[in-house]
């Protein structure tokens, strides 16, 4: 039987875009792989509030996020961690040399305008990384703050990774002025996983020149010159499934739904899986910074978290134990995607007749 999805990722995929994936293939170096890159690259474009290039990489969004702290740190980097993934960042740093340090918040705290602006004040480092949306914790960081922040150093290039918030919430990338931007397939895009996305700007660009160096396959410089020489082709082959079925979800994204409609179903779903949480449990970040693409729920109750999936389990659901240290401590519940607020109470429901709450 399958398990309907409330994990943070990989989510339930559409039939219809999940056919996609089952396109016959084109070769990778013809015109019509040129013209679907293209096409991807004008929606993401949208997606994303941006103008800069938008590059794909046949990897998890980890692969980018690699890519993106070794192609454009030339001489430090800031990595502030609000989580497991920030933690990430600094681990893929420090494993392939490139000087960093790490700014911790605790957990269920966000990164403060006033943190970033006090490393940067040193004048220490050129490159900062940011979690938009931190999977561990649930929490959501005030990036328009740090954005302003940002204003005062415009040497520094500004990563971000919005694995688990792209297409499920309003992130503008030029406004925000957000230089290397990550994404992945699997979780608020509602595909399945194995293709990475981001926006790279101009001046990362420039940053990763002065980088000697920055690997051979993520190496962010080489993919958007190939990019620019071969008209939007890759110097691999690239998964063209993927890039099938995402050319199609997005269009479906744009135009059937709505970003504007996506981004509000995504928040109307946050605002009753939290006033349940708030009910039954409690919310595991500081309320403010909860997230509007999953919710961490803080056990309050000491419920046995892997029993309760279980029994969800028996009845065709699947929700997400915490993360790490976190995994009995709290339980987390993903709304993104194609998920809908009658399905999210459907679910709710089910967890309250097992409780017995
Ligand atoms: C899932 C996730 C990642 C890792 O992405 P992969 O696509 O699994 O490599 C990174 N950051 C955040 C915030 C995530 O939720």
């Amino acid at each position: 039987m399958h398990k309907r999805l409330f994990i943070p990722g990989p989510v339930d995929v559409a039939e219809d875009v999940l056919e996609k994936m089952a396109t016959p293939m084109i070769g990778h170096r013809t015109k019509d792989a040129s013209i679907l890159q293209r096409s991807i690259s004008e929606k993401m474009q949208k997606l994303m509030y941006t103008k800069n290039q938008i590059m794909l990489s046949t990897t998890s969004g980890s692969g980018l996020m690699e890519g993106a702290i070794r192609s454009c740190t030339r001489r430090r980097a800031a990595v502030f961690s609000v989580g497991a993934f920030g933690d990430r960042w600094h681990k893929m740093a420090e494993a392939n040399g490139v000087p960093a340090d790490k700014f911790a918040s605790e957990w269920g705290k966000p990164t403060t305008p006033e943190m970033v602006d006090r490393a940067l004040s040193t004048g220490k480092y050129d490159l900062i990384t940011i979690t938009h949306n931190e999977t561990s914790t649930g929490l959501m960081n005030p990036v328009e703050e740090i954005a302003e922040v940002m204003k005062k150093y415009p040497e520094v290039i500004f990563c971000m990774d919005t694995v688990s918030s792209m297409g499920g919430t309003k992130i503008e990338i030029d406004k925000l002025g957000v230089d290397v931007c990550i994404t992945s397939t699997q979780k608020c895009l509602g595909l399945p996983p194995g293709l990475a996305i981001c926006s790279i700007s101009e001046k990362a660009l420039k940053a990763a020149e002065q980088v000697p160096n920055r690997g051979y396959y993520l190496d962010l410089l080489n993919l958007y010159k190939y990019i620019q020489k071969k008209d939007h082709q890759y110097p691999s082959t690239p998964s063209l499934p993927h890039m099938f079925a995402l050319d199609y979800q997005l269009t479906k994204i744009l135009e059937e739904e709505g970003m504007e409609n996506r981004f509000a179903r995504h928040s109307e779903m946050a605002e009753y899986v939290r006033g349940w949480a708030k009910e039954y449990f409690d919310l595991f970040p500081e309320e403010k910074y909860a997230s509007n693409t999953l919710t961490t729920v803080k056990n309050t109750k000491d419920i046995n978290v892997a029993e309760l999936n279980k029994e969800l389990g028996k009845r065709g659901y699947m929700i997400s134990n915490g993360y790490g240290d976190l995994k009995e401590k709290t339980f987390r519940i993903a709304h993104m995607a194609e998920t809908t607020l009658d399905e999210i109470r459907q679910l709710l429901s089910i967890i309250e007749e097992i409780l017995e709450l």
